[in-house]
């Protein structure tokens, strides 16, 4: 009898230990962190997310790619790196899987085209391209299509991406809410896909389970309130950002490359 005590107790205090390795110490005590992410360098961006952001202090990562930028577009974009708002790499031309049977064009910008070394350089050169708009060194990183393969044989250019010491961390598109630092690779961090129409309460309610688990929840938006096909409505963009206001004591709302360069000290 006694012995299945001290068992039972010795379980339960691996028990504790595990959740106590489980949870991340956030920085001032936040329960949480928190990341808004937006894609493509959309305009809806600029004219909605950023003054929505700035009116309660919040800084959010913008991934531009250097196709669609157009030169009048560069000074708003300057502008809000000056706020504190993070300009991230999204590469030069938006490489994607061409689907079996689609005519490749001329010169070809698929992920198949690709050598791992032309990607990487694609990569410096998208680096060079925001170094001249915000004159910043440490850029992170989110992949186009949300691929990490090149060429025929989907040569993962993840980890040499990080390992050449382009981008400091990289986002993927899928993982949802962790809590665990193990579980937050640096070359492809878990995120919250946000939806075509997504509703705030569906998005609240990822922000309530990372206070819960005391983890991460990177958000991933394209377009608030325009017509690209992955779009949120500006109001219920403005609640989840209310939300978060609200909570601000317990939640740690930043950019995805200050919150992964604390994961990569943790992970030291
Ligand atoms: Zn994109």
């Amino acid at each position: 009898m006694m012995k299945r005590y001290v068992f039972i107790h010795l379980l339960l205090l691996f028990v504790c230990i595990g959740s106590m390795q489980a949870q991340i110490n956030w920085p001032h005590n936040k329960k949480a962190a928190v990341v808004l992410t937006y894609d493509d360098g959309l305009p809806s961006q600029l004219k909605y997310v950023v003054p929505q952001l700035d009116a309660v202090g919040f800084r959010g990562t913008f991934y531009l790619y250097g196709k669609v930028l157009k030169d009048t577009d560069i000074p708003a974009w300057r502008e809000v790196s000056k706020k504190g708002h993070e300009l991230g790499n999204h590469s030069v031309y938006h490489p994607c899987w061409a689907k079996p049977g689609s005519t490749m064009s001329e010169p070809c910008h698929a992920l198949q085209c690709y050598s791992l070394k032309e990607m990487l350089l694609e990569i410096q050169l998208m680096n060079a391209f925001l170094y001249a708009i915000d004159g910043k060194t440490e850029r992170s990183y989110a992949y186009p299509c949300g691929k990490s393969g090149v060429g025929e044989e989907e040569i993962d250019y993840s980890k040499p991406m990080l390992e050449a010491g382009l981008v400091k961390s990289a986002r993927s598109v899928y993982g949802g809410v962790v809590n665990k630092v193990e579980d937050i690779r640096l070359e492809m961090a878990p995120v919250v896909v946000v939806a075509n129409q997504m509703k705030a309460d569906v998005l609240i309610n990822y922000v309530k389970e990372a206070i819960e688990k005391q983890g991460i929840c990177v958000f991933l938006f394209h377009g608030v309130g325009d017509n690209f096909h992955y779009t949120v409505d500006v109001v219920e963009h403005q609640k989840l950002i209310d939300f978060l206001s609200d909570h601000k004591e317990e939640l740690w709302v930043d950019t995805f490359l200050n919150v992964m360069n604390h994961i990569a000290e943790l992970k030291k």
